[in-house]
């Protein structure tokens, strides 16, 4: 087997790249936690921001 020692970029460890099925990570809870900050970060972008503040000005101008 190929030997590769990379450094998982979530926890630093040194892990052979070919022996883990979840590279560039070591581990698969390394991939999901990589894989969490992704989607909560797309969670805080708020979703139509501008017309929620057009349709409050809207009225308040009525
Ligand atoms: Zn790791």
């Amino acid at each position: 087997m190929k030997k590769k020692i990379i450094k998982c970029p979530q926890c630093q460890k040194e892990f052979n790249y070919y022996e883990s099925e979840y590279r560039p990570f070591c581990s698969e809870r390394c991939k999901m936690i990589d894989l969490g900050h992704w989607l909560s970060e797309e969670y805080t972008i708020p979703v139509s921001p501008a017309n929620l503040d057009d349709e409050e000005n809207e009225e308040d101008e009525l």
